[in-house]
């Protein structure tokens, strides 16, 4: 049998097989994080990723994530960036804005509400991305795409918030369904590109494991890796 991977060896091919494809659509590599989905993975495994040099990290719970970054590896926090990518209840707001540096899911009006008092109280508001649901899933977050253009005036004139991207997960392959239908995730890439330059958003947060190279693509600055860098989760 052959040795399996380390993670050093595993995150250098998904590095590679980012820089190849950038390279391909003509971008610059370094125009692209590697966000490692940490999520459900045992410490033995963060600890080998930390010890690889990865700074950016995300997760999609508060709670588990203040677990790991907050106690476990605490030591590390100040050298690290934390992306939320899950949803967020308002009710979790304030604690998000203590260990977050970016939440990727700000989706409703209620969570700017939130995040405006939150602010008030801790003088810290994290980078923002807006989460769209591109295949306007039922069981999906994410703000619907007719609905952002004005989700995203309102956040800049009545909330002086100010996302910096979007961000998106495509309908898993088996449940393509509505305007896409049938099809690989490269239409809601080339959808996410069109409604954040038409709000004037520059950053975009799409691509996993099964479709970051697609993403970069088609115009990925963030992909989110998690099964394939550090194997399955738990
Ligand atoms: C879990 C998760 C990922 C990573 O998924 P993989 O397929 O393991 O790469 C990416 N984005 C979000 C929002 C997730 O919840």
């Amino acid at each position: 049998m052959a040795t399996p991977l380390s993670l050093f060896e595993t995150r250098t091919n998904i590095l590679d097989r980012i820089a190849r494809r950038a390279k391909l659509a003509g971008r610059k590599t370094e125009d692209i994080s590697l966000i490692a989905v940490s999520k459900q993975q045992p410490d033995t495994r963060i600890e080998a990723m930390l010890a690889t040099g990865q700074k950016t990290y995300g997760e999609n719970r508060v709670q588990e994530a203040q677990k790991r970054w907050g106690e476990t590896f605490a030591h590390k926090r100040p050298e690290l960036e934390l992306r939320l990518i899950g949803p967020l209840q308002s009710n979790k707001v304030a604690e998000a804005c203590a260990l977050f540096d970016v939440i990727e899911t700000l989706d409703r009006e209620k969570l700017a509400k939130a995040l405006v008092k939150a602010v008030e109280k801790t003088g810290k508001l994290p980078r923002l991305f807006v989460q769209v649901n591109t295949g306007e899933e039922e069981q999906k977050s994410g703000i619907l795409p007719n609905a952002l253009d004005a989700f995203i005036k309102t956040l800049r004139t009545e909330y002086d918030i100010h996302p910096e991207g979007l961000m998106c997960i495509p309908p898993a392959f088996e449940n393509y369904i509505g305007q896409f239908g049938g099809q690989a995730p490269g239409p809601h890439f080339a959808f996410l590109k069109t409604l954040a330059e038409r709000n004037g958003i520059t950053k975009l947060s799409m691509g996993m494991s099964a479709d970051f190279e697609p993403a970069v693509e088609f115009g990925a600055t963030h992909v989110r890796v998690g099964s394939a860098l550090f194997g399955a989760r738990h």
